[in-house]
């Protein structure tokens, strides 16, 4: 069987808590690895290798920092292939959406190596008589990941280009569900001539987790994962006098607007909600369907779903893989089952498929839902795409902002003046007009609003440099002793 370890000092590390966790193949059901899960002593060695290595690493220049970045650039786009094979394998997504997750990572990457420009400060000549002002940026010091098994590349790119780009040394802990491309990424730095101990994977559970979140030498938690976990990530990390950002769960609506292009619409809204089998965050989970239209579009999108390609990974027309695990396919299952006894309608139940070898799922589609409803209350988080029926374009908005998640959203119209009176008034953190999933480029930041994110800072872009680094400023006079005074007053300007 093989086994996954640890990565520190840019080479694998054997755990020794004797603890492991199970990795599986979700489209075939079978378990293919073991992965470490450290312990505490594990977890402490790690912070303290990271810490030693700080020193060295915070002190080397901006132009060093980048070329290892642009390195690192060259080497991802290199192995993309490689890459998304290791994802799709253990996480299931087939190659193809694995590759356009790495394709996001890259830009993140790209951002990163801009670093120089990005950490200039501000300088003041003569603020006061002889006194210059200036502000600059320093990095935080041990700094630590968590992330999701959904985008097992994509989210540690989000964070580690700028955390390490910045001069701190990073800890990621990932999913223990899929593993392997954290150490594919790890190796890719290596290879980029990153020094020792500036990058280290530490794999594990809640044990470690908590130690990360306790440790005094962890000066700041970056987070991804579900609601939960995040406010409870959020709460005892800032307890513990940590910064953190901790991304949650979501649920997207796509309002639809009567003068739409539907089959645009019905095309956006079917890629959204089945595209990596709805294990996205930014997944349309809930079409809303003006009245009108509601009943065109419903035929719209089940006329599509019978066209999805449910397969596994390894076959090349499959355009949708398994779930991640047999208990996540059957809670999804779950919420279908239940839907008619809710009162709402099932037009397509997919969970036939889960009778196969396996966590496999074909597409399901929900009518007439409504708040209240297991399926729409709750994030569903698999290929089940809802619709609930609106009266008018004002109850589409107030369903979207009563809602406990922020995290996207999209609205598809023709007219200009409703999508910007929507982008106004809508209180979710990532907008699409025309475009359903409104995922930022790198030189923005990205993340939700209300239960969707727990902290100040949104993930990568400007907000992650501000997020991995601390203000200094500095006011400075050189000896003059024309100026040398005993004064006991406020220091005055003017
Ligand atoms: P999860 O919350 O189960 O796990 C996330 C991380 O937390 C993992 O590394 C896991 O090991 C750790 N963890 C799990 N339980 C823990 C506990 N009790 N104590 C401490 N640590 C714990 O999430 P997941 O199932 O891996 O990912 C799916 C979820 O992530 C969905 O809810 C999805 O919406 C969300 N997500 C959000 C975003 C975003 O940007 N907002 C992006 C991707 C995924």
């Amino acid at each position: 069987m093989q086994r996954i370890s640890h990565w520190v000092n840019n080479k694998v590390v054997a755990g020794t808590s004797g603890n492991v966790g199970k990795v599986y193949n979700p489209a075939t059901g079978e378990v293919q690895a073991e992965v470490d899960l450290a312990s505490v002593a594990e977890v402490d060695a790690v912070v303290a290798n990271a810490k030693e290595a700080f020193v060295t690493w915070r002190a080397s220049n901006l132009s060093r920092r980048a070329e290892i970045m642009f390195r690192m650039r060259e080497l991802i786009d290199a192995n993309r292939k490689e890459l998304a094979n290791v994802v799709s394998l253990e996480h299931g997504k087939v190659p193809s959406d694995a590759m356009g997750e790495i394709a996001r990572g890259l830009e993140n990457i790209e951002f990163a190596c801009g670093i120089p420009a990005m950490l200039k400060g501000g300088y003041s000549e003569q603020a006061s008589g002889g006194v210059d002002v200036y502000s600059i940026r320093q990095p935080l010091g041990v700094v630590a990941g968590i992330t999701p098994f959904n985008f097992p590349a994509m989210v540690p790119m989000w964070m580690f280009a700028n955390a390490i780009m910045c001069g701190n040394t990073f800890i990621l802990k990932p999913s223990e569900k899929d593993p392997s491309a954290a150490m594919f990424v790890a190796d890719l730095l290596r290879q980029a001539g990153l020094p020792d101990g500036v990058f280290s994977v530490l794999h594990g559970d809640k044990v470690s987790v908590d130690r990360l979140l306790e440790h005094k030498d962890v000066q700041s938690i970056s987070f991804v994962g579900s609601t939960p976990i995040a406010k409870y990530v959020y709460e005892t990390g800032t307890k513990n006098g940590k910064r953190v950002q901790a991304l949650g769960g979501a649920k997207n609506h796509m309002l639809v607007l009567p003068d739409a292009d539907l089959d645009m619409a019905a095309d956006a809204a079917i890629s959204a909600a089945y595209g990596s089998a709805g294990e996205r965050c930014m997944a349309i989970s809930v079409v809303l369907a003006v009245d009108s239209i509601a009943d065109a579009l419903v035929g719209k999108l089940s006329s599509r779903i019978p066209n999805i390609k449910v397969g596994p990974g390894t076959d090349p027309v499959a355009e949708m893989g398994p779930l991640i695990s047999r208990e996540h396919r059957d809670k999804v299952a779950s919420f279908v089952t239940n839907a008619n006894a809710e009162g709402a309608k099932v037009v397509i139940d997919g969970t036939d498929k889960a009778k196969d070898a396996g966590f496999f799922l074909n597409p399901s589609l929900i009518d007439n839902v409504k708040p209240g409803m297991k399926c729409y209350d709750e994030e569903i988080f698999g290929p089940v795409l809802t619709v609930m029926r609106v009266k008018s374009y004002q109850e589409g908005l107030d369903t979207i902002n009563a809602n406990q998640f922020g995290n996207g959203t999209a609205i598809f119209t023709r007219d200009g003046g409703v999508a910007r009176q929507f982008q106004f008034d809508v209180q979710v953190g990532m907008v699409g007009i025309n475009v359903p999933i409104p995922v930022p480029v790198s030189y923005y930041s990205f993340g939700g609003w209300k239960a969707s994110l727990f902290g100040d800072q949104h993930m990568y872009g400007p907000e992650g440099i501000n997020f991995f680094t601390r203000g200094k400023v500095v006011t400075s006079r050189w000896p003059d002793p024309r100026t040398s005074s005993v004064n006991l007053g406020f220091p005055q300007n003017r």
